[in-house]
């Protein structure tokens, strides 16, 4: 039984995720306390009901301790059984981490899965749709496994009412390297509306264009919604290059200025063009679990994460795999398994 103190390092939601997920295709235990002890409302909220509820499904798991507001759970996982699925959160908590919990177990299974995810698909401080589709699966699809998502609806905060669809083609994950990201095929960056104010659009677009300010004119677009599936934001700033792409993002709410979005999101994307890395922010803590698993391989990132830290820790005790982080070219990081 592994024992987890969950306001250690990042203290959030991914400590518990990443724990099921590893559980789940160890066969090992765990007891986690103090969950998101790291953050200023400590304990389960419902998004991660959700996502240990779907691990626990998929993976006949048998949990106690599980419900809102909950700071300690215990799981003990059964074995991963493929098949179809529905979760929904319930709220506008993201689809997309309900699905970072069964993502590597369902790719890892013996045959093939549907799993339909419903809540937020563009909520804060979590992988948008785009990011999942575009950014994350075309790697582990370089892996091995196949999985693809469809966006049925958008979900925003606070209503959520989103939908997902992922299919999973399952393979093992073998080895690769993600260090060049190759050269620039294209770059785009999208305002997302719907059932909102139109002139919050283009206040984003042009503080983003102020600070991409050698991107050509027709990059910035913005893209009306069904006013149905909102009131809704979001701002995906999508770089296409030969080996990756990177989107990064900014969410809409209110007493947020557009403007300060705009910036915020435009400097960020500004900041992983500017690196040369492979893997931004987020993704980077994404790889490594189907990394760790792979046994080997290397991938160069920005400025190493507080999410990546706790994740390489949780991942050592898990599988015993560790990893080396060492510098790049440039502004850029290495992140390497070790065997
Ligand atoms: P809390 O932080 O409130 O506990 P949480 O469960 O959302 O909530 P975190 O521990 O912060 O959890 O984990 C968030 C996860 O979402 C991380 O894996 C991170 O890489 C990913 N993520 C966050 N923002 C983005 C983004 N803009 N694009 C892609 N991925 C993101």
């Amino acid at each position: 039984m592994i024992k987890i103190d969950g306001s250690e390092g990042e203290g959030g939601g991914q400590v518990l995720r990443y724990a099921a997920a590893l559980s789940l295709i160890t066969g090992e235990p765990f007891t986690i306390a103090n969950i998101r002890g790291g953050r200023e409302k400590p304990g389960m909220m419902r998004q991660h009901v959700t996502s240990i509820e779907a691990a626990a499904a998929i993976g006949g798991a048998e949990v106690s301790g599980l419900a809102v507001g909950s700071s300690e759970i215990t799981f003990h996982p059964g074995s991963v059984t493929p098949g179809e699925y529905h979760f929904a959160v319930g709220t506008a908590g993201a689809t997309g981490l309900v699905l970072q919990t069964i993502l590597v177990p369902l790719m890892l299974a013996d045959s093939a899965s549907r799993v339909v995810i419903e809540g937020g698909t563009h909520a804060m401080a979590a992988p948008p749709f785009e990011f999942i589709a575009k950014t994350l699966l075309p790697i582990t699809a370089k892996m091995g496994p196949k999985v693809t998502a469809k966006l049925k609806r958008h979900g925003f905060f606070p209503r959520g009412g989103g939908r997902i669809v992922i299919e999973f083609d399952p393979a093992p994950l073998r080895p690769i390297e993600c260090v060049e990201r190759g050269v620039l095929k294209s770059r785009k960056a999208e305002a997302l509306v719907a059932g909102i104010a139109s002139d919050i659009a283009s206040r984003e677009l042009s503080a983003m264009q102020k600070v991409l300010s050698d991107w050509p004119e027709d990059a910035f677009s913005a893209r009306q919604l069904p006013a149905d599936e909102g009131p809704g934001n979001a701002l995906l700033i999508e770089t296409e290059f030969e080996n990756v792409t990177e989107i990064m993002s900014g969410f809409g709410k209110v007493g947020l200025p557009a403007e300060k979005l705009g910036k915020t999101a435009a400097k960020r994307a500004a900041g992983y063009l500017s690196s040369g890395a492979f893997a931004g922010p987020y993704l980077q803590d994404q790889l490594l679990l189907p990394f760790a698993l792979a046994r080997s391989g290397v991938f160069s990132t920005v400025k190493i994460s507080q999410h990546t830290h706790t994740a390489i820790a949780l991942i050592e005790r898990f599988t015993g795999t560790s990893f080396r982080i060492g510098p790049g070219n440039g502004k850029s990081h290495m992140v390497e398994v070790l065997r």
